[in-house]
């Protein structure tokens, strides 16, 4: 049981701090801990020293949605003509689409430093370090605060590797999000979420696009069909190098040559490199309190978000859990919850819906069938890949894949994968069933949404594969 601490728990200790709270960034895990925090009665801090908002409102989930947006007009205008439409020539003006993005971005923004304030949050935009178990120092004032309890929710930014010459050619996807034009030609290398998404987003934009991957499957850890669907539908949309890796980069007189391990060269305006994350943790003063990193450089954390030091705690990608805004979020939620509000709870990290916005999109919850085939002793696996009812009038080649997981000696849906339009939004509300623990018979007994897509979750009746225990008829 975790030992409440908040300021309804000590009130006489009250002189002895400045704040209840302080916390270190203002990213998603943050400003919920704060919010929540600060309704329970808190005094909170909260010091940022970028754009309040963080990864996800600044530079990644939504300015990233919406270039996912801005991708698949190119499509729409495609598909339009099978429906009897005469689309002139579209033309699509990449400031146009910037100038919009950074203004909604900067919206958000500003709701998020309303509701902090609103909350009562005092916000600090400066960086801030930490000298003590309850002290930190803002930088730039060089103010001194005495918090009862620290939160560390400073995020990750992107790494830049392979190590290899050249490399500071290179943008990251912080960059991608400043670029005044749009690249004839980009080279995306990585498999990843990031790169993933990219690299759909220039090639629907009109981009040469060649995505540049060291394994032989996109996307480690999905499932392997899903996984396989992906690269086919990616490679007739753009050059798709799997099992290859960059050697170096280097200046041309046409633009940046990236020179691969089999010798090929590709040349390309911009070369983004998305080959994941890391903790931002340099500087913060985790030394000084005997926080050490773990072998990924994050901090780590129990269930209840404690670091070693009982009035130190950390949410969100710095703890490198699973580095999704959702999780963030909750993980802030529930500190807050447990540290201030006298009710603690942890998050579940077990059962994680998530979406890739690559176009076709992915979405997907729970094990995959390697997974499953692993950890279930009998194993039904559905599957329906079929030709949207939108492509047959438009023409276009595209298919859609979806596979349901069953555990057989249960009848317990234990994954869920999909492939195609609207993927993301289907996996959400599929993602409650599966959090309640729904049975195959379950989905069987759903009516059917005719005529959708998604109705194929709940008519699949024959597995196309089995798996049973040795002996077991
Ligand atoms: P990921 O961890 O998803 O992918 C990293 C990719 O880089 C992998 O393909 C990996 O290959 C490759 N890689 C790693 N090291 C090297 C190397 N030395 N040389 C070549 N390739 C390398 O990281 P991302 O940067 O794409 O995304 C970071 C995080 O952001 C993700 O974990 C995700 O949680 C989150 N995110 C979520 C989104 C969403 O929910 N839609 C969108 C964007 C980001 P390999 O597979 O072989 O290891």
């Amino acid at each position: 049981m975790l030992d409440v601490t908040g300021p309804a728990a000590r009130p006489d200790t009250d002189e002895e701090f400045d704040v209840d709270l302080f916390v270190i960034g203002g990213g998603s895990g943050g400003v919920r801990a704060a919010r929540i925090a600060a309704g329970h009665g808190a005094r909170v801090q909260l010091a940022e020293e970028y754009r309040v908002g963080g990864t996800c409102v600044i530079r990644g989930c939504v300015p990233k949605k919406l270039m996912v947006y801005a991708g698949r007009f190119a499509e729409e205008f495609e598909d339009a003509a099978g429906f009897g439409w005469t689309v002139p020539e579209p033309r699509f003006d990449w400031n146009a689409m910037r100038v919009r993005r950074d203004a909604e971005v900067t919206r958000l923004e500003a709701i998020y430093d309303t509701n902090l304030m609103r909350a009562g949050v005092d916000v600090e935009p400066q960086r801030a370090v930490i000298e003590g178990p309850h002290a930190v120092r803002l930088v730039r004032s060089g103010k001194r605060v005495r918090a009862r309890h620290i939160l560390i929710a400073t995020g990750g930014h992107p790494v830049m590797r392979p190590d290899v010459p050249g490399m500071d050619l290179a943008i990251s996807s912080n960059e991608v999000f400043e670029l005044e034009t749009r690249p004839d030609r980009i080279l995306v290398v990585g498999g990843g979420y990031i790169a993933v998404e990219f690299a759909g987003i220039f090639a629907n934009l009109g981009s040469r696009t060649t995505l540049l991957h060291r394994g032989e499957r996109l996307l480690t850890g999905f499932d392997d069909e899903i996984r396989d669907g992906l690269a086919e539908a990616y490679g007739r949309r753009m050059d798709l190098r799997l099992g290859r890796s960059l050697s170096r980069l280097a200046r041309g007189p046409g633009g940046i040559v990236a020179t691969l391990d089999d010798g090929a060269t590709i040349e390309a305006d911009q070369v983004l490199v998305a080959t994941g994350r890391t903790p931002n943790v340099a500087g913060l003063g985790l030394d000084t309190v005997g926080i050490d990193l773990d072998g990924a450089g994050a901090i780590p954390v129990d269930a209840f978000s404690r670091t070693c030091v009982p009035s130190i705690y950390a949410v969100g990608d710095v703890t490198n859990r699973a580095n999704l805004t959702p999780i963030a979020i909750r993980e802030g939620h529930a500190f807050a919850d447990s540290v201030f509000g006298g009710k603690p709870w942890s998050v579940d990290h077990g059962l994680i819906p998530t979406a890739v916005f690559s176009t076709p999109e992915i979405g997907t919850v729970g094990l995959t069938e390697a997974e499953a085939r692993a950890r279930c002793g009998a194993l039904d696996v559905y599957r329906s890949c079929f030709r949207p009812m939108k492509a047959t009038l438009s023409g276009r080649e595209e298919r859609m894949l979806m596979k349901v997981i069953v555990d057989a000696d249960t009848d317990r849906v234990v994954g869920v994968h999909i492939l195609g339009h609207d993927a993301g939004e289907m996996i959400q509300a599929v993602g409650i069933a599966v959090t309640m623990g729904a049975t195959k018979a379950d989905f069987d007994r759903t009516i059917a949404v005719h005529p959708t897509a998604g109705e194929e979750l709940v008519t699949m009746r024959v597995p196309a594969v089995t798996k049973r225990p040795e002996g077991v008829g």
